[in-house]
């Protein structure tokens, strides 16, 4: 059976139709980023194609630009919501320009309606290249699936959008009717196109829900630092790799000092802010290599990626510094931050598990808050450095 031109623009409105309602089912209960404008999008392109065919059917010119300009707003929010959907700044003139050109083109007294069709089709590719642009910004900093086969749809549309545009521009010249078989293949291709192309927004909307959903258990919601979850599943692997290149680690115990009485003098706001400082405080301190997790309340775990004993003093005492300079909230101007740090060293040779490391780490700190708080222990080692000792130096030595 072969289908003709208008009975193929029916199925193509009614594939528009389908996939927009798919969408509409799919995004209704959470809508993500930049869904609502992807989605307008395809509404918009749905009322294009059928004023299309109403101009086709009575040859109306007010259907024609009716119809251009719909094509091309929508064309321009799909750009915008599929910016929107991979956190990339939108490049405002390829969303501006079009529609304004294809309204300017399609009023125009002196262009014929090839001339028209040809300038549209060719607007048309210029926010397609812009999604395109995104798209592989964000495939080069972030592959996955989903967002390849969108990008691979996208240049699909551009492709033919560009080929439309040089076809129409041509058939004048060639003074020979339009073979139909050309609109019927084109017609095809741009409802395969457009079906990857939802098939692969709702992929990578799911995608990127499973994403956020595993960052948020990843970090700890209330200073941003490693979650406890995510502590225990990431610094084993870390101690395994480092086993495995004959490498050293050191795992810090960080504990706030006298921290329920922030919070009793203070109030828990207070308390919050003090403990997002000093995350933040930390977190400077350290190394991209280095991994700082919320081990507990006012406990902090970090580990040293390659660091040896002397190297995990100094790490701690520049943490210690850090933190009697952070400021003091306007009003807790006297408030005193100090911390207890205890050290483990994950011995290259043997093979160490996270827990057992944590425990000497844990005991170490424990003899700091024993021996008056403030100051920084080794497992191992029977001396403490005070703050008021300075004696880091010494405890190195021992
Ligand atoms: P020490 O020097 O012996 O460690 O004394 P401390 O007061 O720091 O330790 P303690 O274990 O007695 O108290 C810890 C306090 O930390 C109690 C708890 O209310 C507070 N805390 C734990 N999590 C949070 C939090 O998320 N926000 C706030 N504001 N306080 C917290
Ligand atoms: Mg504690
Ligand atoms: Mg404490």
């Amino acid at each position: 059976m072969r289908l003709d031109v208008p009975t193929l623009i029916a199925c193509n409105i009614a594939t528009l139709w389908a996939l927009t309602s798919v969408v509409a089912v799919v995004m209704w209960r959470r809508l993500p980023p930049g869904g609502a404008l992807y989605l307008g999008a395809l509404v918009l392109q749905g009322l294009a194609a059928e004023l299309a065919l109403l101009g086709g059917v009575h040859d109306a010119w007010p259907s024609d630009l009716a119809s251009n300009l719909l094509l091309s707003v929508g064309f321009s929010l799909s750009y915008l919501g599929l910016a929107q959907m991979v956190d990339a700044r939108p490049f405002w003139l390829a969303v501006i320009a079009p529609p304004l050109l294809v309204a300017a083109v399609c009023l125009s007294p002196l262009a014929s309606a090839s001339d028209t069709a040809g300038v549209c089709n060719l607007l048309g590719v210029l926010p397609h290249l812009a999604t395109m642009s995104v798209l592989f910004q964000r495939l080069r900093q972030r592959p996955d699936r989903p967002t390849a086969l969108l990008a691979t749809t996208e240049t699909g549309i551009a492709l033919l959008l560009g080929a439309c545009a040089l076809a129409t521009k041509l058939q004048p010249l060639s003074k020979e009717p339009v073979d139909p078989r050309w609109y019927s293949s084109d017609l095809l291709a741009a409802q395969v196109l457009l079906s990857l192309h939802v098939v692969a927004v709702l992929l990578m909307v799911q995608s990127r829900a499973l994403d956020r959903a595993e960052e948020l258990v990843a970090r700890d919601a209330l200073t941003g630092v490693a979650s406890r979850s995510c502590l225990f599943s990431l610094v084993p692997v870390l101690l395994a790799r480092a086993h495995a290149t004959s490498r050293s680690c050191a795992l810090l115990m960080v504990d706030l000092d006298w921290f329920k009485r922030v919070n009793d003098d203070y109030g828990h706001q207070v308390g919050d802010e003090v403990l997002v400082a000093v995350a933040h405080a930390m977190q400077r301190s350290l190394r991209p290599s280095d991994v700082i997790g919320r081990y507990g309340g006012e406990e902090f775990c970090v580990l040293l990626y390659g660091a040896v004993a002397v190297q995990a003093i100094e790490v701690a005492e520049r943490i210690r510094a850090s933190i009697r300079v952070i400021p003091r909230p306007a009003h807790a101007p006297l408030l005193n931050l100090t911390v207890s740090i205890g050290i483990a060293e994950a011995d290259p040779r043997a093979t160490v598990e996270f827990e057992e490391l944590l425990r000497r780490a844990d005991a170490a700190m424990y003899r700091v808050k024993l021996a008056g708080r403030d100051g920084v222990a080794i497992d191992g080692i029977s001396a403490v450095a005070h703050a008021r000792a300075e004696s880091s130096q010494a405890v190195a030595a021992a």
